[in-house]
Parts: structure tokens; C-alpha cells; sequence
């Protein structure tokens, strides 16, 4: 805990009745997970894209040739493409941190326009991103990963496709069919893991901003996504706390549960959120 906003608070209005105060939940917009897409994911399948004509051609001439028992130049072409593909991972770190203070700069004003509005409050520099480093270095470690699977899987699909090609004589247009399927499976993939992580590092960070400031309650917020975990559905609205002793108390007349063990927006594709209680009782 860096600071105690319940005690700010209650120094701030002596007067006050409230004995809890509950913070808007922070909503990161779709459009920084589109900036993680463009800035690193698309760039990634781009690359493979770019790669296609040629590993189609050779497809085609080698299948021409029926030398099969030689697929020596069709491999070649898909090892050059993933070369370029891995030397352009090794340059993407920057654009991930770009993205990555971004989303802190974006979630730690909302925390303190939350904070503001709901007790007056300011945090002014009582936040910054240097609390949160080891947070966001974990997301931009766990993307540069990411990534570089989606390009692994692309590569693997590719080669799956040309070997079974080369061994069933499969003509080369079917061949270039199945290839740019598997590329466009890789870029569904991208947007999607490009919302979600957006959705894990925002929740990540609000969790964070909730310890720091000795907050220890938070109600749930179901996603209202089209098809939510129903485990999840039953959890909107509930309290929960992260002092075990606590469990059982109430606040603003519900009863404090043990969190579940899954945190708001961890698991895939789970876009539950979660809101502050800040406890006024004591
Ligand atoms: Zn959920």
C-alpha cells in the first residue's frame, strides 16, 4: 500500500454519512486493442503474406518437376520467410512498450477522474507509471511471445500444407488456397489475442491501482459479452475482498465474499471488470 484513500477521504470531508464510496470501472477503448493489432500482430502476418507468392511458385515448380523426394527448395523459401519474419520480432519490443505505456497512461488518468468525481479526491502525482513497471514489462514479455506463436503457427500450417501437397500431388492452385487460409486463421487469431490481452493488462493495472491505495473490496461487473462463462453472469454485482479476515463483513449492505480464484477480465476472453469499494466504516 503506497497510500490510504480511505483515510484522504475521510479528511477530506469530516462530515460525511457515506460508509462506502464505489468507483466507476475503467473501460479500455477497442481502439487501443487495434493499435496492438496494427503496430506488431498485422505486421507479423504481413510478412508471411508478403512470402506466399514465393513459396507458391516454388511450390508449383517443384510439383512440376515431381521431384518430390527433393522439397529441398519449397523448405528453403518458408526458412527465408521465417528469417525475415524472426528479425522482425527482435525489432517489435519499442512498438509493445509504445502500446504498453499507452494503455497505463489511458487507465491511470481514468483511476484518478474515478477517484476524483466519486470522493473529490485528487491523486495528482500520488500515481505514476513507475509503480506499475513490473506489470507492464510482464504484458509487453507475454506479448513478444504471443507473437512470435502466432508466426510459429503460421509457419507450421504453411509447411503442413506444402508437404501434404507435394506428397498427394495436389495441384498448386488448392495448394495456395489452403496456405492463404491458414494465414487469414492467423490473423482472426491476432485480433482476438490483441482484445484480450488489452482486456488482462487494463485489469492487471487496475488491480494494482486498487492495492496502492490500500483498497481492499471490489464488486464485479459481468462483461455483458454474447457468450459469458455463466459462472461469471452469477458473479455481477457480487462483493468480494482480498483480506481473508474481512470475508463475511458487509459493506453498503452485502456481504464481502472470498474473490474468486479467476480475477475479473483473466481468464480468455473474459471482459469482467471490476470496481473499487472504498470502505468509509472504520
Ligand atoms: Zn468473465
Amino acid at each position: 500500500m503506497k497510500y490510504k484513500l480511505a483515510e484522504m477521504v475521510k479528511r477530506a470531508k469530516p462530515g460525511m454519512r457515506r460508509r462506502a464510496i464505489v468507483l466507476r470501472e475503467i473501460v479500455p477503448p477497442a481502439t487501443l486493442a487495434t493499435d496492438l493489432y496494427r503496430s506488431t500482430y498485422a505486421r507479423v502476418v504481413q510478412a508471411w503474406i508478403g512470402a506466399l507468392p514465393r513459396i507458391e511458385a516454388e511450390y508449383e515448380r517443384t510439383l512440376a518437376a515431381l521431384t518430390t523426394d527433393s522439397p529441398a527448395d519449397v523448405q528453403a523459401e518458408i526458412d527465408g520467410a521465417a528469417e525475415q519474419v524472426n528479425r522482425l520480432l527482435l525489432l517489435l519490443t519499442p512498438d509493445l512498450q509504445t502500446w504498453a505505456l499507452r494503455v497505463e497512461r489511458f487507465t491511470r488518468e481514468r483511476w484518478r477522474g474515478a477517484v476524483l468525481s466519486a470522493t473529490g479526491v485528487d491523486l495528482g502525482t500520488l500515481v505514476g507509471v513507475d509503480d506499475v513497471r513490473a506489470t507492464l514489462e510482464t504484458h509487453i514479455g507475454w506479448n513478444t511471445a504471443l507473437v512470435r506463436d502466432v508466426s510459429d503457427q503460421a509457419r507450421q500450417r504453411i509447411g503442413n500444407a506444402v508437404f501434404d501437397g507435394l506428397r498427394n500431388r495436389t495441384p498448386a492452385r488448392e495448394v495456395a488456397k489452403t496456405i492463404r487460409e491458414a494465414v487469414a486463421m492467423s490473423r482472426r487469431r491476432s485480433t482476438g489475442i490483441a482484445a484480450d490481452q488489452l482486456s488482462k493488462l487494463s485489469s492487471a493495472l487496475a488491480d494494482e491501482r486498487r492495492r496502492e491505495a490500500g483498497i481492499t473490496a471490489f464488486e464485479l461487473i459481468h462483461s455483458k459479452k454474447a457468450h459469458p462463462r455463466a459462472g461469471h453472469v452469477e458473479r455481477n454485482g457480487n462483493y468480494y475482498s482480498d483480506v481473508p479476515g474481512d470475508v463475511g463483513r458487509e459493506i453498503n449492505g452485502k456481504t464481502l465474499l472470498a474473490p474468486p480464484e479467476d480475477r475479473p477480465g483473466q481468464l480468455p476472453w473474459c471482459g469482467c471488470r471490476s470496481r473499487s469499494v472504498i470502505d468509509l466504516s472504520d
